[in-house]
This record gives structure tokens, C-alpha cells and sequence, in this order.
């Protein structure tokens, strides 16, 4: 998406947000499950899924960044999340992917980082 940043990438309520294990967007648990993640439902698959939405994601995330320009922000840089679309995004997120969506991104050329910073 191009242009001013949506306001619905933006969570409503915090208290029902969670964080996307593989790049960190925050959305509540009602945004997720009706449009999916906006940089990884493609191998997620968490659009009208509730399990793949609790499996994927995690209400447990630290610190928050606003990716307002990712073209040329240093904080995408620093979250490795340039080319992802403006939103709001955990610094840190605490959490697992299940192995076979781990699987499912190697086989499309997918390097999965963990976003959990203690885990380094
Ligand atoms: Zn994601």
C-alpha cells in the first residue's frame, strides 16, 4: 500500500493485541483473523483462521516501533523490515513458530529469524 498509513493496521484495542512471530506486526486478534498478516499471510495463512492467527502470532512482545516510511527508515533497517508495509511493530516477540510453517517458508526460499531477542 502506498500513501498515508491505514489506520486500520493501527490495533484498537492493545489489551487483544498480538505481535506476527516472523515480522513483528502488531494487530489485535480480530484484525489478524479477518485480513491476516500484511507481509506474511501469503505462507501463514491466518486470514479467516483462527489457529493459524493463535500459532502465528503472540500477545507477548515487547517495545514498539511506528514503520511510517520503511523506504528509508532507519528503524526498518535496524528490524531488517524495509520492505514491509507501515504499521506498528514489536521490538522484541516472545514465541515459536510451529516447524511445519517454518518448513513451509524454507521450501519458498524463506529465511526464518526469530523476533525473540532473548533468545540470542
Ligand atoms: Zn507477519
Amino acid at each position: 500500500m502506498v500513501g498515508a498509513m491505514s489506520l486500520e493496521n493501527i490495533p484498537k484495542d492493545l489489551r487483544s493485541a498480538r505481535a506476527c512471530l516472523v515480522c513483528s506486526l502488531i494487530k489485535s486478534f480480530e484484525q489478524f483473523e479477518f485480513d491476516g498478516c500484511d507481509n506474511c499471510d501469503e505462507f501463514l495463512r491466518m486470514k479467516n483462521n483462527r489457529e493459524n492467527v493463535y500459532d502465528c502470532t503472540s500477545s507477548n512482545f515487547d517495545g514498539m516501533i511506528a514503520l511510517m516510511s520503511p523506504e528509508d527508515s532507519w528503524v526498518g533497517k535496524w528490524q531488517r523490515i524495509n520492505r514491509f508495509t507501515r504499521g506498528i511493530y514489536a521490538i522484541s516477540v516472545a514465541g515459536k513458530l510451529p516447524n511445519s510453517v517454518i518448513r513451509d517458508m524454507k521450501s519458498r526460499g524463506i529465511t526464518y529469524k526469530p523476533r525473540d531477542k532473548c533468545q540470542r
